[in-house]
């Protein structure tokens, strides 16, 4: 990576205003998942055993640009020092004299979060007065925040125009490292495997990987507007009618390329859209009016995982079938237990965030792949081969 990173600073006595992705679901009060504050701990570490003065500023649902109780880093806060074992000191705003007297009273090692960065219009806005503001907080900037870096917000882009130098922690480093090795000189065979929904969500991702891997899976929703633009009957499976065209174009795209282009060859339907419909397993030009696919089906996973485990660098990004639906969870736990044993076999393995990351934890396989996106939509551009603002905007080694 040819950006400066944490590990290129002197940290001591300095405040280094780090932007962490602290997006975390909260119920009645508490944090229900805090794996992003987890892997932000690293940096976080680093910076207070090294006697520098982290100021932390993460956004934190989507509260339309004015303070609101019900999305407030408070708890996050509490969590934070639960899991560093330092107290995590908290700001009622993240700029103006509130978050001033907060960042003047910090001493050497010690840790602030500042409140909700969304409770001002101005960071999505990326407003260059509000940037300063954030930026004047600080001495040295860290951007933590992979799952936000596809945002040009003040908070991740706006800010490096003012505080410099500005660089990656551990988490962005480690989001790079991994989705930068595969795109740009990935082990091989290369696998890419997509699912999820809609083919419109994914076609840019389709369009970039097609030139990258050896092999290319599509399975889950998607699969289905492909189906229908070679001609097969797919009932009342997920189509998108705007698109069968575009599916078209790819299908003889792949053909010109050197790649191999699998789609699943059975599915597990069934005639309503709930767990408990009647299912039935069926070849992918049997499926019956009126049902709808919901999953891939045994022979689909056999050709799937051989040809995982032949791979030798892997992305997963999207779920096989209707997975949070325990009847229509089977390709993709089965698919990502193919995963957990390609890494075992020593594949390096990515699972992009959103989704497919929520299912794999879901299986407790979180540990098992070699690395899981903290960022959806942050991973998804950059399979897309976009550069994300927020890694864009750090100062060049
Ligand atoms: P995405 O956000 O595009 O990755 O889509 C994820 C969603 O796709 C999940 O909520 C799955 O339930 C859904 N999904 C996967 N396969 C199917 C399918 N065959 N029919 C309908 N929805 C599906």
């Amino acid at each position: 990576m040819n950006k400066m990173t944490i590990d290129d600073i002197n940290l001591k006595s300095k405040n280094v205003l780090v932007r962490v992705d602290f997006n975390v679901p909260i119920e009645n009060g508490l944090v229900t998942d805090s794996t992003r504050i987890i892997e932000s701990l690293p940096t976080i570490k680093k910076i207070i055993s090294e006697g520098g003065r982290a100021i932390l500023m993460s956004h934190l649902g989507r509260p339309k640009g004015k303070p609101d109780p019900k999305y407030s880093l408070l708890p996050v806060a509490k969590r934070a020092s639960e899991l560093l074992g330092i107290e995590v000191k908290f700001a009622n705003d993240c700029i103006g004299e509130v978050a001033k007297k907060a960042v003047n009273s910090l001493k050497d090692g010690e840790c602030l979060l500042l409140e909700n960065l969304r409770f001002h219009p101005e960071e999505e806005e990326n407003k260059e007065a509000f940037a300063r503001e954030l930026a004047s907080l600080g001495d040295i900037y860290v951007n933590d925040a992979f799952g936000s870096a596809h945002r040009a917000h003040a908070s991740t882009e706006g800010i490096t125009k003012f505080i410099k130098p500005a660089v990656a922690g551990y988490l962005m480093q480690k989001e790079l490292n991994y989705l930068g090795k595969a795109l740009e000189n990935p082990d091989r065979p290369f696998t890419a495997i997509l699912g999820g929904a809609k083919v419109s969500g994914k076609i840019d991702v389709i369009q970039n990987l097609m030139n990258k891997v050896d092999t290319l899976i599509i399975g889950g929703g998607m699969a289905y507007t492909f189906f229908k633009a070679q001609g097969f009957e797919v009932g009342n499976s997920l189509v998108e009618s705007d698109k069968l065209d575009l599916a078209k174009s790819i299908l003889t795209e792949v053909k010109n390329k050197r790649i191999k282009f699998l789609l699943p060859v059975d599915c597990v339907i069934a005639d309503e859209f709930k767990d408990d419909a009647h299912k039935e397993v069926v070849k992918i030009s049997a499926i019956k009016p009126g049902w709808q696919g919901m999953d891939i089906g045994p022979e689909s996973i056999k050709i799937f995982s051989e040809e995982i485990l032949k791979s030798k660098t892997i992305v997963w990004n999207g779920p096989m079938g209707v997975f949070e639906m325990e009847n229509f969870a089977v390709g993709t736990y089965e698919i990502a237990k193919s995963l957990a044993l390609a890494t075992k076999n020593g594949a390096i393995t990515i699972v992009g965030g959103g989704d497919s990351a929520a299912a794999i934890t879901k299986f407790g396989l979180e540990k098992s792949v070699s690395h899981v996106s903290t960022g959806g939509g942050a991973s998804l551009e950059f399979l897309e081969g976009k550069v994300l603002p927020g890694v864009a905007a750090l100062t060049n080694k």
